[in-house]
């Protein structure tokens, strides 16, 4: 039987009415003559409420028991997916991470995986099992440990299956009825792509497009899986939905083709830092240690602190989430202390925003960086920090100018228009 794996996020399983009208999507591909895996998020806002938990109960915890509360909300869903399956005359059952099992390294909140081998869910489809429901986000580490993938771990759990069970397809189910070229809640105007390349989305969702995990999308694009993002709450079918592919199975090309944002950057600053060889390794070492996610970074031309001073003084800047301005602090202060390197003062700011724009076809194109820059400047947008890659041009700005930023932005490169 040919495989497909339908993924169902929070706000598709949010309450057992939106359960059924997923477990009907399912029957339908199960009368077309599938072998369905169902990969299921938590009802929505469960995670959060369980991560709000955890942190009330310890505020240095042990990621092990976070990881083994924060995937009990898939476990939820995945039964009661099978039950409602089952009362619909679908043979099904519900798989928790170790059952199947999903491997994992053991990165407790964000793990990667290591194997899904097929046997125990081959061997029941064998049995006469249409359906095999599959608890998203979670897996189990070599020490038997239960782990988590990180945020919209789901996506990826469900790539990750269609790949390891050769799918047809994998059919990312949401709340929105495609991939559009902005988030659709910050811009009326962002329009449904038919199909966006791979390395596109890759940076769109690297970049704060939340529709897809990142390693959702680096998985489906190593392993050649078709991924397609489609309404839970509309009737689809084979046409609908965005399609992520390979770049030459598009034919509409434009030099920017999306724009993304990502609220909670912040931004640090270590003012009159001493300039000298082996500074930025004495700095973004300790960072990496204790695990900062270092985004863009800048350093300022070196002056010197007096005519005549042999010693020569710079600015660093760098952006990392906001939820981890405290553990940077902490460890540029360590350091600091430990006598890897001096500064003056360090400047936090945590009330700034990313927007980016996307598109392969900066690649052959000159003038998106001006086009970009000058589009802000109209709106008196002023720009903090700037970073690009062959495909990407992203900038920091103040928090508060982000959707008119973006709207700007998707206004100017004609995002609306095909
Ligand atoms: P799920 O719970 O189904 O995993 P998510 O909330 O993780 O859903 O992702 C879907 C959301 O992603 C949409 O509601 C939308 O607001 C947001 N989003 C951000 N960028 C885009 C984009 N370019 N296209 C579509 N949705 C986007
Ligand atoms: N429930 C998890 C989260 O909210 C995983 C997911 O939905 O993909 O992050
Ligand atoms: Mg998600």
């Amino acid at each position: 039987m040919p495989v497909l794996v339908m993924k169902f996020g929070g706000t598709s399983v949010a309450d057992l009415a939106r359960i059924e009208n997923a477990a009907k999507k399912v029957q339908a591909e199960v009368e077309r003559g599938y072998d369905v895996i169902v990969i299921v998020s938590a009802m929505s806002g469960k995670t959060n409420e369980l991560v709000g938990w955890v942190e009330g109960t310890s505020k240095l915890y042990d990621a092990r028991e976070y990881d083994a509360v924060v995937a009990s909300g898939e476990n939820v869903t995945a039964g009661l997916m099978a039950l409602r399956l089952q009362e619909m005359g679908v043979p099904a059952r519900s798989w928790q991470g170790w059952q199947v099992p999903i491997n994992t390294t053991s990165a407790h909140g964000s793990a990667r995986f290591v194997s899904i081998p097929r046997e125990n869910i081959d061997a029941k489809f064998a049995e006469g099992f249409k359906v095999a429901v599959v608890a998203g986000f979670q897996g189990v580490s070599a020490e038997g440990r239960i782990t988590t993938l990180g945020r919209g771990g789901s996506d990826t759990t469900a790539v990750a299956f269609a790949a390891a069970f050769a799918a047809e397809r994998c059919d990312i189910y949401t709340d929105v009825d495609g991939i559009y070229t902005t988030d659709p809640r910050i811009c009326g105007k962002a329009r449904k792509l038919e199909k966006i390349a791979f390395e596109e989305m890759l940076e769109l969702a690297s970049l704060g497009a939340k529709v897809l995990q990142t390693r959702s999308v680096e998985l489906a694009m190593r392993y050649k899986v078709r991924l397609r993002v489609l309404s839970s709450f509309e009737d689809t079918d084979e046409t609908s939905g965005t399609l992520v592919c390979d770049e030459d199975e598009i034919m509409e090309s434009k030099v920017v083709s999306g724009v993304a944002h990502s609220r909670d950057e912040a931004k640090m600053t270590l003012v009159k830092v001493e300039d000298r060889p082996g500074i930025a390794g004495a700095i973004f070492g300790p960072l990496a240690e204790a695990g900062v996610n270092v985004d863009m970074i800048v350093q300022n031309i070196s002056e010197l602190d007096e005519p005549g001073d042999k010693r020569a003084f710079t600015d660093m800047t760098f952006s990392c989430p906001t939820n981890q301005v405290a553990r940077a602090q902490k460890a540029i202060e360590e350091a600091q202390a430990a006598g890897k390197f001096t500064y003056k003062e360090l400047v936090v700011d945590t009330d700034v925003a990313k927007v980016s724009v996307v598109g392969i076809g900066m690649r052959s194109h000159a003038g998106v960086a001006a086009k970009m820059f000058n589009a802000l400047a109209a709106e008196n947008v002023n720009i903090k920090v700037i970073a690009t890659s062959e495909i990407k041009i992203s900038v920091l700005i103040d928090r508060k100018y982000m959707e008119l930023a973006v709207q700007a932005l998707h206004d100017v490169f004609a995002l609306d228009k095909v």
